[in-house]
């Protein structure tokens, strides 16, 4: 197909959206797609020979996400995480005592309690970190979990108002095939051509013009789905380029980094299944969240994230595995460490040139720039989407979903 109705630029879960959605409609589409597989930021791995969600490993907000219902009708097993979640907390290397685990939870209740009192009292938007507690013995490791881990950016760089605007609620699932197995089959039999990246977009006149190693494809409407990093980086040149505005909206969400290294051998460590394993941390100190036998199954997912995870990175998978085995080692012991399986699985998602990074936040003072880079362009005819457009679910694969369902919408309004 050389000229569809709606071309869609990238097969992540906001082009299978856009695209499954423009196929309901009865209107043609094609999807280009740089990477030689589907799913983007959301790919289930099978090395261990076992599924590992390499990004996206979580539904949130259940009640309202859209892929938990695409989930069960496609007969896949959901878990509930939150009530089968066995936490359990360390004060260096021993299990902290109940005093400890009281105030831990009084410095999250404090945590929240100070991002709505700041919300609620109004005045020009600032990083999370002026707003919030700090100094307490637990303030440093809410801080870790809530920035480096959850905005996947320390809270001094996040905006106040877009981190409460898309704070997580409800419930969270698990996809015992992996959320990349869910996106996988959710893009089966659509027309998604891989490892044909785009290169440059002409979109001033009445038809778009895609072009790259594939050819030419020209189309009335375009919904482009790159994460914000690529757009701000001008990975794709667009043809006029895109306006200022919006260009500057793609640099004010840059991507934060997480790192992920997934070992075998978990049964070492004598843990139940569906263990969530975190530790006290001082001012600065990384904190690793670890999370052991999912589903019952032989594995132990070690996450870290912000400067630490992208430094980390930078020195390579061996300096990521071996911080990954001393955090194991002083948590259970170096028998523990010793006995985990050689060969883990180590993410990559800074150096993967396709993403950059792991899911967008917003600069302080910045919280409008998501809304600014959903607006159509070209009468509806080019469309931005992705979990970056998403004002409430921004950073989650349910975000990007509904991003590309309004995309299509507005392209197809635009053909009318
Ligand atoms: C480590 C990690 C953990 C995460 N944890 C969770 C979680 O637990 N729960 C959750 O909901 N979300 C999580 N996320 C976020 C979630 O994965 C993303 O928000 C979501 O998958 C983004 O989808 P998208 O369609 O917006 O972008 P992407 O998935 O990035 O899709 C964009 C696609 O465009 C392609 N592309 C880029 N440039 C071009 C081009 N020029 N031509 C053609 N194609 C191009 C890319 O290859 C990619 O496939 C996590 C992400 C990571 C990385």
């Amino acid at each position: 197909m050389t000229e569809p109705d709606v071309l869609v630029i990238g097969a992540g879960a906001a082009g299978i959206a856009a695209a499954r959605a423009v196929q309901a409609a009865g209107r043609s589409v094609l999807v280009l797609e740089a990477r030689g597989r589907v799913g983007g930021r959301a790919v289930t791995d099978h090395r261990l020979g076992l599924p590992f969600d390499l990004g996206a490993a979580w539904l949130h907000n259940a009640e309202d996400n859209p892929l938990v219902p695409l989930a069960r009708e496609i007969g896949l097993t959901l878990a509930d995480s939150d009530a089968l979640r066995q936490e359990r907390t360390l004060v260096g290397d021993r299990p902290a005592n109940a005093a400890e685990l009281a105030a831990y939870d009084e410095a999250w209740d404090r945590f929240q309690h100070a991002v709505a009192a700041r919300i609620a009292a109004g005045g020009p938007d600032v990083s999370v970190a002026e707003a919030v507690p700090r100094g307490g013995a637990w303030d440093a490791t809410v801080a870790a979990w809530q920035g480096d881990i959850i905005a996947a950016a320390p809270l001094d760089r996040v905006s106040l108002a877009d981190f409460a605007a898309t704070a997580l609620d409800g419930r969270n699932l698990v996809v015992e095939a992996g959320i990349g197995t869910l996106l996988a089959r959710l893009a089966e039999g659509l027309p998604i051509r891989l490892s044909a990246p785009v290169e440059r977009l002409a979109w001033g006149g009445d038809r778009a013009v895609a072009e790259g190693g594939f050819g030419t494809i020209r189309a009335r409407a375009v919904i482009a789905t790159l994460p914000s990093s690529l757009l701000a980086a001008g990975t794709l040149r667009f043809d006029p380029p895109l306006p200022a505005e919006l260009l500057q909206a793609a640099r004010d969400l840059p991507l934060g980094q997480v790192a992920k290294v997934a070992f075998r051998g978990a049964a070492a460590l004598g843990l139940p299944d569906f263990s969530s394993i975190d530790c006290q941390v001082a001012p600065g100190e990384a904190l690793v969240a670890m999370n052991a036998r999912p589903f019952g199954r032989d594995l132990l997912a070690c996450h870290v994230g912000g400067d630490a995870a992208a430094a980390l990175e930078a020195e390579g998978d061996a300096a990521l595995e071996a911080f990954m085995r001393a955090e194991v080692a002083r948590r259970f012991g170096h028998r523990a460490a010793q006995a985990l399986a050689p060969d883990p699985i180590v993410t990559t998602w800074q150096r993967d040139p396709m993403a950059r990074g792991v899911y967008s936040y917003a600069r302080p003072g910045r919280a409008s720039a998501r809304g600014i880079l959903a607006q159509p362009l070209a009468g509806g005819r080019l469309c931005l989407a992705g979990e970056a457009c998403h004002a409430r679910l921004a950073g989650t694969v349910g975000g990007a979903w509904q991003s590309g369902m309004v995309a299509a919408e507005t392209a197809l309004a635009a053909l009318r």
